[in-house]
């Protein structure tokens, strides 16, 4: 293989790797923009070698959805295909037109084409056996487990014999807004939009993680049904109205005779689609008359008998009055159009679009006081996509936090501007949450809600403040701020009990860009406190292993800020543990090279092994000059003679242990 080809492969596993940590497990590594460095990179080289791409690369997968690490595939009885899209008005009228044609009694079913992905449900005599997702079409993921902590799934809808139905997954917008504020208060990477999550949650391996997240579902066919349920399958809304009468929560539908009818049930539809909770990306007219679909394939891609109107994205000129610059929860600059009037948008009144960064602004020359244009196509935030009318000035972003006016810096490799004072009012919320998280201090009981209510009433302005709560016990529970008496004990007890913590926990918490859970305990092997890590340059800092350049720098940027080593010296004063573990009690043995033979009374080498080391000595295999100690048991043969004529002590697991006690 040459070198070209290597590199390409082992692209390709880079990518994969990285799509499985963002799709099913929800910690992605790198930036969206690394990410996508990354992919075009792997495009151009395709582009170079077509006949190197496989079914397998990342660039061939449908919607960028990772593999399942151990996913079982599942055949579909009924193959579970797309709907052919159409894009005018008149493509719909033509296909009514023909349809008619040949069954004048021919009637339509309208329904909303929900963005998410799709599943099918088997039921046999009603109860539920399988759940499998789409897939290419032909084979499909068996999500069974999954399925069934979807509340819109019904376990047992009450038919008879073999019946499939095929509807749609989604996540709501509340629930998708909710899983996002959560993955910023927890420092980690928002979902890009609802369906990508959707996807993702059904897809992705624990139950609890999909209940926890919230997916619905909406059935809008029945794919296959025996026997008596074959009844089902005659007239499409009959079908699904018996189905809504067992529980089955079904897809809106409308039924048209007419054209006309036809052609104002997809208005009505397009002109509500901001009013829905969830997004829709057109809509489908199907065949109520299941027999005479048959009558009108599309392709051995396409549903025989559908069609799918996509509505084009709405535009509207406006004129940008205010640019306004905000602080996002993760310190990252916001940047929002504000309209002089309000435009009506996919039935919504919008007077706002976002404006992404600073070089989406002035690379589109917007300004303001400028017109441009504001799309909105189904998605939750319109955008502004051009200028009709510049001003001719170029608009200039801030130097400083508009919230606490601290000094901005721009995130390497990125266009985002933030804000880096970790006790910034707009970050505080989020900085706190993630310091009080499993990842962090852990402290127990101590969640984001209480966190933001304890930052409103002005109780926290820094991580400090932690730490001074206890005075304000009576008060927190005279106002019920963290439950009563006996709640607010149990959690000002567990502040107090984190000052204990490893050292490693504390650093974590305090949030050091790139400084993440397993690095920061890493970096605390190599110092025996905090402060003299942050005393430590960045020569130093780089000699660690796991430890680049731009992390040392992050590290030693944070701690020359005077404010931040002004919060760590209160810490100190505070009680907070500062030392590293080695040098705590890991130092009985520090230094010491020992070996071990011989029948141990309790410990097996192993563990011997592991307990000298984790207590800072070095167990070595054979006796030298050098050796501190021999722990010798029952039958020690050679090293024991060794150890005798080289000097070396001769030590009992009992002394081990007596030393390690000390
Ligand atoms: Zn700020």
């Amino acid at each position: 293989m040459d070198e070209k080809r290597k590199h390409y492969e082992a692209l390709k596993q880079t990518i994969e790797g990285h799509m499985n940590l963002y799709y099913n497990e929800d910690s992605p590594s790198i930036s969206d923009f690394e990410y996508d460095a990354l992919m075009r990179e792997l495009k151009e080289i395709e582009r170079e070698h077509p006949d190197w791409v496989t079914k397998d690369s990342p660039t061939q997968k449908v919607g960028g959805a990772a593999k399942r690490e151990a996913g079982v595939t599942i055949a579909h009885h009924v193959p579970m295909l797309s709907i052919q899209d159409v894009f005018t008005k008149e493509e719909v009228e033509a296909w009514i037109s023909e349809v008619k044609g040949l069954h004048p009694d021919a009637r339509f079913s309208v329904e909303r084409k929900i963005d998410g992905l799709s599943m099918s449900l088997r039921y046999e005599d009603g109860v539920l056996t399988l759940a499998e997702t789409r897939g290419d079409g032909l084979v499909g993921e068996d999500v069974t487990l999954n399925a069934r902590v979807i509340p819109d799934v019904k376990q047992s809808i009450g038919t008879s014999g073999y019946v499939e139905l095929r509807g749609e997954v989604y996540m709501s917008h509340s629930d998708f807004e909710r899983f996002n504020e959560r993955q910023e208060s927890l420092g980690k990477k928002p979902a890009a939009n609802p369906r990508n999550l959707a996807a993702g949650t059904l897809r992705q391996l624990d139950p609890e993680i999909t209940r926890e997240r919230g997916l619905r579902m909406f059935v809008f066919n029945v794919q296959d049904a025996t026997g008596e349920s074959a009844r089902l399958m005659e007239r499409h809304t009959a079908g699904l109205d018996e189905l809504a009468a067992r529980g089955v929560v079904i897809v809106p539908h409308m039924l048209c005779e007419t054209k006309e009818q036809v052609l104002s049930a997809i208005d009505e539809i397009g002109e509500h689609r901001g009013d829905y909770d969830y997004d829709i990306d057109g809509a489908v007219v199907k065949i109520e008359q299941v027999a005479y679909r048959a009558d009108f394939p599309a392709g051995s891609k396409y549903s025989a008998g559908h069609i799918a109107y996509k509505y084009p994205p709405e535009e509207k000129e406006v004129e940008i009055e205010e640019i306004e610059v905000g602080v996002g929860r993760t310190g990252k600059m916001t940047f929002r159009a504000r309209f002089a009037e309000p435009v009506r948008l996919c039935g919504t009144s919008v007077q706002y679009a976002t404006l992404h960064n600073i070089d989406y602004i002035n690379s589109l020359g917007i300004d303001e006081g400028c017109r441009a244009v504001c799309r909105k196509q189904g998605e939750i935030i319109p955008a502004i996509i051009s200028v009709t009318r510049p001003t001719g000035t170029v608009f200039q972003a801030p130097n400083v936090c508009p919230v606490c006016g601290h000094t901005l810096v721009r995130e390497e490799g990125t266009a985002d501007i933030c804000c880096a004072n970790p006790s910034c009012p707009a970050q505080i919320k989020r900085t706190l949450a993630y310091f009080v998280s499993r990842d962090a201090m852990d402290i127990k009981a101590f969640g984001a809600t209480y966190v933001d209510t304890l930052v409103d009433e002005g109780y926290l302005h820094n991580y400090t403040d932690l730490y001074r709560l206890h005075g304000y016990r009576d008060e927190l529970i005279e106002k019920g701020i963290m439950g009563k008496e006996k709640n607010t004990d149990k959690i000002l007890g567990a502040i107090e009990e984190s000052k204990r913590n490893s050292v490693d926990k504390f650093l974590t918490g305090l949030a050091i860009r790139n400084v993440g859970k397993a690095s920061a305990r890493e970096i605390m092997k190599h110092f025996s406190n905090l402060h003299e890590l942050a005393d430590a340059d960045v020569e130093t800092l780089v000699r660690i292993p796991d430890v680049g350049e731009i992390t040392a720098e992050c590290i030693h940027d944070y701690f020359a800020d005077a404010e931040n080593r002004r919060l760590l010296d209160e810490m100190a004063a505070l009680g907070m543990n500062m030392e590293s573990e080695k040098n705590e009690q890991g130092a009985a043995l520090a230094g010491l090279k020992i070996v071990v033979t011989g029948t141990l009374p309790t410990l097996g080498r192993a563990e011997a092994a592991a307990l000298i080391e984790a207590n800072g000595g070095k167990c070595t295999g054979s006796v030298s000059k050098k050796t501190s100690y021999l722990l010798a048991g029952e039958a020690a043969g050679s090293k024991l003679e060794k150890a005798k004529s080289l000097g070396v002590p001769v030590i009992t697991e009992e002394e081990l242990l007596a030393m390690i006690e000390r």
